[in-house]
């Protein structure tokens, strides 16, 4: 058997699960309410189909005969070793587990979203003693040192563990906490010019106009809206992104749309060679985050990305933003105010807001808290670090979908992106002494081709952390990020 006979077999998985993918965009775009019945259970049969082709016994054998072969190439190499590791995991888990896992998720999902509109907390408590109980034992299948916590880590961070991670988010803390404290004694920044009311239709076809600059192929995507915005990929031809407007708000929905076209603009920019292959694919949510972040906070909420689009958007909007200068605008959109809900938050707080979560589910899996006692550990952490009383537990514990979907160990990848982000920035202005005249003049094809070379052509051949280590020569640090941060917001609010 050959490594192609592998691809040919693995193509199957792959194509079955890129039609799942097909599915759900079709279920969150299109689909109307009365097929959703339906669309779980065609969903179900074929994630079902794609697990058992993907960890049968021929598969396997399959997989081992080839791994064994001396005649790989380093990339066929690294394909197999990136089949093998997803197979290694799939195949712990005994699939009686996985099935009472889905069923008790999709259940949860339920309680979440009654006890969120309920701002109730014990309609979702139990379901979440279920889950967390199955998230154990699943963590006890891949076994663990330490904390349970670290065998569920990989299948969002690889390579990573509580430890490193606390290593990380500790001088965050405390660097974001000093400033937040300087700031909160500053003169606040204004935003009034920008309540009035957005036509949907006009921001949708200034958000194009922006994703067209910025590199974004609408041969190789669409732009549809959702409830929730998300991007989602079925080849690398073949990468969509979705929005939502806000008619009292034109931010919202831009940025949203540039942070989605970050991660597109990654996908689309997998090397065309990895088609199909586990290589056309991104070694880390953190990295996958840190493109979506770049393009949305580094470049769309920076003074020259607004020096080139503010003449423009008030083209897009006559007689709206008269007396406006592109100066006001870089600080209504940097605006640093601590809040209760994660997704608003903005550049400084946010970290803080991660770092609660990472917090919270190591202590709830390590059992060091209960269920039962988590509403008022999340309002004494938000009381300590983001100075708020949590009023209810609406916009409290119960704000995100992740615990009820069973991803423990996924929130730390979104800070963990602004930490990678903030090093190889460092390295790209150093590479191309015109990177912001660049994009002052809106010019953005050359940072775009610096990001396909250094990072997203590489698809997972490293995993994330050395890949930014070896582009900077630098460690992996938040002395970057605290830097950018302190700088940028000592000159945003005069400190
Ligand atoms: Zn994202």
């Amino acid at each position: 058997m050959t490594y192609a006979d592998l691809m040919t077999a693995y193509g199957e998985v792959h194509d079955l699960r890129m039609a799942g993918a097909v599915l759900e965009w079709d279920q969150q775009t299109q689909m109307p309410p009365n097929g959703a019945s339906a669309r779980g259970r065609q969903l179900a049969t074929i994630s079902g189909l794609a697990h058992e082709k993907f960890t049968s016994p021929a598969f396997r054998d399959l997989l081992a005969e080839v791994r064994g072969r001396e005649d790989l190439s380093r990339d066929q190499r690294l394909a197999v070793g990136e089949l093998d590791f997803h197979l290694q995991r799939a195949i712990k888990l005994p699939g009686s587990l996985v099935r009472e896992m889905a069923l008790t998720e999709s259940r949860a999902f339920q309680a979440w979203m009654e006890a969120r509109q309920a701002k109730d907390y014990s309609l979702f408590a139990p379901s979440l003693g279920r889950i967390l109980e199955l998230v154990r034992r699943k963590a006890d299948c891949f076994g663990w040192e330490e904390t349970p916590w670290n065998a569920l880590v990989p299948d969002f961070e690889r390579g990573m563990d509580a430890a490193a991670i606390r290593d990380l988010f500790e001088p965050m803390k405390k660097s974001t906490l000093s400033l937040l404290d300087r700031i909160r004694g500053a003169e606040q920044v204004g935003t009034g010019f920008l309540d009035r009311t957005w036509d949907p239709a006009i921001q949708g076809e200034f958000g194009r106009r922006v994703l067209r600059d910025l590199g974004y192929d609408f041969n190789a995507g669409r732009i549809d809206t959702a409830a929730h915005p998300f991007c989602t990929n079925f080849s690398i031809g073949d990468v969509r992104i979705t929005t939502r407007y806000t008619m009292a708000n034109p931010m919202e929905s831009l940025m949203g749309l540039i942070h989605e076209a970050g991660h597109a603009l990654y996908e689309q920019g997998f090397d065309p060679g990895d088609e199909g292959t586990p290589l056309a694919g991104a070694p880390s949510l953190g990295l996958h985050e840190s493109q979506s972040r770049f393009w949305e906070v580094r470049i769309g909420r920076s003074l020259p990305f607004w020096e080139h689009y503010l003449p423009l958007m008030k083209q897009y909007f006559p007689g709206a933003l008269t007396g406006v200068d592109p100066a006001m605008m870089y600080r209504a959109l940097n605006k640093v105010e601590p809040g209760f809900i994660r997704v608003d938050a903005d550049e400084v707080t946010y970290n803080l807001h991660i770092i609660i979560r990472f917090e919270l589910e190591l202590m709830l899996l390590d059992g060091r808290l209960s269920v039962a006692d988590l509403p008022e550990a999340w309002n004494g952490m938000y009381r300590d670090l983001l100075g708020l009383d949590v009023p209810h537990d609406g916009v409290g514990c119960l704000q995100d979908i992740h615990w009820s979907g069973g991803a423990f160990g996924y929130f730390p990848s979104y800070t963990i992106g602004n930490i990678f982000n903030a090093m190889f920035i460092g390295r790209m202005e150093a590479d191309m002494p015109s990177f912001w005249e660049d994009v002052r003049a809106g010019r953005f094809a050359p940072l775009l081709e610096w990001l396909r070379r250094e990072i997203h052509r590489n698809g997972s051949r490293d995993l994330a952390a050395p890949l930014i280590e070896r582009i900077t020569g630098q460690p992996l640090s938040v002395e970057p990020l605290a830097a950018h941060l302190n700088e940028k917001y000592a000159e945003i609010y005069n400190l």
